[in-house]
């Protein structure tokens, strides 16, 4: 589209910015610092109005383009400078390539004058590879000649190619091409590779895991492909079975390959979507990986609301290991009322969730965790009944005391010992559920079976293991009853979070030691 295609029908709007009686519009076009001869492209104009208005500063050496809608598939080509309009929903990392050396990108933030839109585009603009970050928000709000200044030397226009010069890690081509000064309208940015850290794992551990069985390295994020979406991490689920991910061999779910990203679930918010069942700002659950930036198949995300619950919530009574309990519980282990129940790592993320069901179904529950501050939390905060304090008492003499009866079901998170020592005191028709088997993971040696097995023949009684994931399809069905129990005060919960992705391995190693207090998770970012 040229000047003399628009101007018939722009004059109006030429006339304002000449005038200066738009200033939003005359701000963003003064940002662009457009030079005679310059290429520009308007990207998500719709009208076109902008663009004649650039056209004309351009003039008839330079050209000028419109990109009606999102402008998503199109391909500008080299540009000197883009502007962001009203229609794009997020910006396209070819827009960035295709800033010529020196080039300009300018899009609005989110304020008065421009509120929803500019802040549906911003996480996509911060997402980009070549992302923006805010430095300051000194505003020439009112003039149309904007300043861009660089944060650290006040010099102008400078920011973003001083930054890129930093950026070692870009490639020279890439690098000189963002050598571009990126402008937001009220704000001044420097302009960053958008940096993705990562765990992945070098060697499969042998006994406990350690820092060293991990390589943490930066990549580039990425852009996700049709179907996909680009999710910024704000909060990781550590969980016990990490461990056995990292082992080779069969299991009910493949090994971590050596070499890949370290498998967690996570939940954060959607940066860049290409597809329609999720919108940039959405908050996410699913299989993110330990990292800060994940690219997941829209299809394998759980659209979930941030204002109900904190976030590391999604994560524990709300999330898998609230599930865990849920199924393990009522499905494997079918609690009656009056029945005597007792689960094992008590105070812990799957453990606490099951006492409190168990309680809810009308049962006495006996809790086994270690140390009397876990002990206390269960009993005092939880509800339950008892508990024993397996590091500090004897188990089995703790478990009879509070066990008369028995135990109708025994909710096994630990194996072992303990486990051994639960099925010595079944009662009739006792169901045992194995959940999982923590203090046994990380063994150097193979699993400690039980010895006890043959009270399950004496008392006619059941020991059955399941995988949380085989209820999928019921998953809907266990979040609705776990948050009307949590709505109605009856279930309460309790997340233990460490902060920063870098100390993932160090992390992770607090549950093996029962140094967690609640749902473990590390908080990633800023939610
Ligand atoms: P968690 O209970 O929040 O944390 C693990 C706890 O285990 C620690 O805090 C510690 O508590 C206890 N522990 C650690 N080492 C122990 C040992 N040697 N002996 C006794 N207790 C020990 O973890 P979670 O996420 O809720 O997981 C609990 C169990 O459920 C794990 O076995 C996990 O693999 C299993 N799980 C199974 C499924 C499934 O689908 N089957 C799904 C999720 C989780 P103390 O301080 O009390 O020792």
């Amino acid at each position: 589209m040229t000047l003399d295609d628009c101007r018939p029908c722009y004059a109006e709007e030429i006339e304002q910015v000449a005038n200066m009686t738009s200033p939003p519009l005359a701000t963003w076009i003064g940002a662009l610092d457009l030079k005679s001869g310059d290429r520009v492209c308007d990207m998500g104009c719709g009208v076109g109005s902008y663009t004649a208005i650039m056209a004309e500063v351009v003039g008839p050496a330079g050209s000028a383009m419109v990109a009606a809608a999102d402008g998503a598939t199109f391909d500008p080509g080299g540009c000197d400078a883009t502007l962001i309009n009203a229609g794009v929903t997020h910006l396209r990392t070819l827009w960035l390539n295709r800033l010529r050396e020196g080039g300009r990108l300018v899009a609005p933030q989110p304020s008065r004058q421009h509120p929803d839109w500019a802040r549906a585009l911003w996480p996509g603009l911060c997402a980009a590879p070549a992302a923006i970050r805010p430095v300051s928000l000194r505003s020439p709000r009112s003039s149309a000649a904007v300043s861009l200044r660089d944060p650290g030397t006040g010099s102008p226009a400078c920011a973003a190619t001083r930054t890129s010069r930093k950026n070692r890690a870009c490639s020279t081509r890439r690098a000189s091409a963002w050598a571009a000064r990126l402008a937001i309208c009220e704000a001044e940015f420097v302009m960053s590779t958008l940096q993705n850290r990562q765990f992945k794992l070098t060697s499969r551990p042998v006994g406990m895991v350690k820092r060293s069985d991990f390589d943490f390295v930066t990549t580039p994020a990425g852009e996700p492909g049709p179907g996909e979406a680009l999710v910024r991490v704000l909060y990781l689920s550590l969980d016990p079975a990490m461990r056995g991910w990292m082992n080779a061999g069969k299991s009910y779910i493949a090994p971590v390959g050596l070499g890949e990203v370290m498998r967690a679930g996570g939940i954060g918010r959607v940066v860049i979507s290409n597809d329609a069942s999720l919108a940039v700002g959405d908050t996410v659950v699913g299989g993110t990986g330990v990292q800060d930036y994940a690219i997941v198949k829209a299809k394998e995300l759980t659209k979930v609301d941030p204002r109900l619950a904190p976030l590391p919530r999604y994560l524990g009574a709300l999330g898998m290991p609230g599930l865990t309990a849920y199924f393990g519980l009522l499905d494997i282990g079918q609690p009656k009322e009056g029945e005597t129940v007792v689960v094992s790592a008590a105070a812990g993320a799957v453990g606490a969730v099951a006492g409190q069901i168990a309680k809810i179904k009308g049962c006495r529950v006996i809790g086994i965790a270690g140390g009397p501050d876990k002990g206390r939390y269960v009993v005092e905060e939880l509800g339950f009944d008892a508990a024993v304090d397996y590091k500090n008492e004897d188990v089995r003499a703790g478990l009879a005391r509070h066990c008369p009866k028995g135990i109708d079901i025994y909710f096994d998170n630990v194996g072992g010992e303990i486990l051994d020592v639960a099925l010595s005191l079944l009662a009739r028709r006792a169901r045992v559920i194995i959940c999982g088997a923590i203090s046994q993971y990380n063994n150097r040696e193979s699993i400690q079976g039980p010895r006890n097995y043959l009270s399950l023949l004496i008392n006619h009684g059941r020991m059955e293991g399941f995988v949380v994931f085989e209820y999928a399809a019921r998953y809907p069905e266990g979040v609705q009853a776990l948050a009307g129990w949590m709505l109605g005060g009856k279930l309460k919960a309790r997340e233990d979070v460490v902060e920063g992705l870098e100390t993932f391995p160090d992390t992770l190693q607090k549950l093996y030691r029962g140094e967690n207090f609640g749902k473990l998770v590390i908080k990633v970012a800023d939610a």
